[in-house]
């Protein structure tokens, strides 16, 4: 029987953990970060200044606590071109988390009128699906600090399942070292401690993830995309925009997407003025940005390209237009620095990892946003659990043929 280590437990890991002991393999877990309640996420924010501010937590459930809760496919057509239908994969994902818009109840007076003026303007936009529960779900807008009623998916939700069906989660246990012989992979260690294994799988996050496939001899690192994002937004008085559900609807650009979104860091700069976080009307432009970044042994470099400067300057002038048209007095209209929020791209399909995601390494496999080729530009969670499911599937199907 084999017996598999995981490494993270965020999207990519607990999803393929949970694949796999349903197949009745035995699986170990070893994640970094702590065990929290879902309302207290935004404790282990764990952001780095790479350029661009790059948000991820790490805790039980990894950054997928903090999710706006958006799920749509993104790179479905992209995977498909490498020989990688997913589309079993997204629509067995898309039944377990219920994935849908939200009933009218859920879209706010400012969400509302950002679809209005998107259409006025001849730029329509569509609900967006979400993987919120809608009777659980009370509009606050505390998606992005945790949902304090758990009423939006996240990995926890697999994470109990696995754990049920035998999975052996550790927390505070980070993997420092994979260790190797002859060219096959041997287990992992987490500072002095040794765990062995007959296939380990990293589903570190795309920060972290390169770091351990080079204590493995790998080169991974390069190639960084971050789905790079700004906020672009001013003031429209009482319109209460902050307490929405948010990015409830989606404009698909070419090459970015836009989404009404409130920031906090509007309301920082414009409370000089007077204004309070009632008094703010936003939207997200979130760009499909090059992978001109890399992860290094300290530091991680991210700086945005002419190409992605571009793309941002184009979303945000529509998203200033339609913010105006919405009613947001256009002398307000201010943007948040570049953020992002969808490290991705260092250990990418086709150069580190095989249509299998195995490494040049046997055994040793990569499942998380490291290993998409491109940018989504977009919400990524569903990609990234449809291509665990896959994983967990195939290294399922080897091991029966191999007992
Ligand atoms: C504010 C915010 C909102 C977002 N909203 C959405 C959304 O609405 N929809 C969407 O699709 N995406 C959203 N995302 C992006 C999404 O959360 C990530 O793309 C996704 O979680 C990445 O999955 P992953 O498996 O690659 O990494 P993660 O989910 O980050 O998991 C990595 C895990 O590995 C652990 N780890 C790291 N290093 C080690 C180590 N050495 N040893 C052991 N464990 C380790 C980490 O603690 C973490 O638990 C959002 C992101 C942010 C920050």
């Amino acid at each position: 029987m084999k017996n598999v280590i995981v490494v993270g437990s965020g999207a990519g890991g607990a999803t393929v953990a949970r694949e796999l002991a349903k197949n009745r393999i035995k699986v170990t877990l070893l994640e970094k970060g702590c065990s929290t309640p879902v309302d207290k996420a935004h404790q282990y924010y764990d952001n780095l200044d790479v350029g661009v501010e790059l948000l991820k937590t790490t805790c039980l459930g990894g950054t997928t606590l903090v999710t706006a809760g958006n799920a749509v496919r993104t790179c479905q057509e992209e995977f498909k071109e490498m020989g990688i239908n997913l589309e079993n994969e997204f629509q067995e994902v898309e039944g377990e988390l219920n994935v849908g818009t939200l009933p009218d109840t859920h879209f706010g007076e400012g969400t509302l009128r950002i679809m209005e003026a998107s259409s006025v303007l001849g730029l329509p936009m569509e609900k967006m699906f979400k993987s919120i529960n809608p009777h659980e779900c009370i509009p606050c807008g505390m998606c992005a600090l945790g949902c304090p009623r758990n009423a939006k998916w996240s990995s926890l939700k697999y994470l109990e399942e696995a754990e049920k069906l035998g999975v052996k989660i550790i927390d505070n246990s980070q993997v420092t070292q994979i260790t190797t012989n002859n060219g096959h992979v041997t287990g992992v260690c987490s500072h002095d401690k040794k765990y062995s294994a007959d296939l380990v799988i990293l589903c570190a996050g795309a920060i972290e993830t390169p770091r351990l496939l080079r204590s493995a001899g790998i080169t991974a690192g390069k190639k960084l995309f971050v789905d790079t994002f700004v906020t672009v937004g001013g003031v429209l008085e009482d319109i209460n925009f902050y307490k929405e559900v948010s990015m409830n609807a989606l404009y698909k650009g070419d090459g970015f997407i836009l989404a009404p979104h409130y920031s906090g860091l509007l309301t920082s700069r414009l409370e000089k003025q007077g204004f309070s976080e009632s008094d703010i009307l936003g939207m997200m432009v979130k760009i499909k940005d090059e992978g001109s970044g890399c992860v290094g042994e300290d530091a991680v470099v991210k700086n945005n390209t002419s190409h992605d400067a571009g793309l941002l300057a184009e979303g945000s002038a529509l998203a200033g237009a339609i913010l105006t048209e919405a009613g947001v007095d256009p002398s307000t209209i201010i943007s948040t620095p570049a953020r992002g929020a969808h490290p991705g791209g260092t250990a990418a399909i086709g150069e580190v990892v095989d249509r299998n995601l195995e490494t040049e390494i046997r055994g040793l496999y990569v499942c998380d946003a490291s290993v998409f080729p491109s940018a989504p530009g977009a919400p990524p969670v569903l990609t990234i659990l449809a291509l665990a499911k896959r994983l967990g599937k195939h290294i399922s199907h080897y091991t029966k043929k191999h007992a």
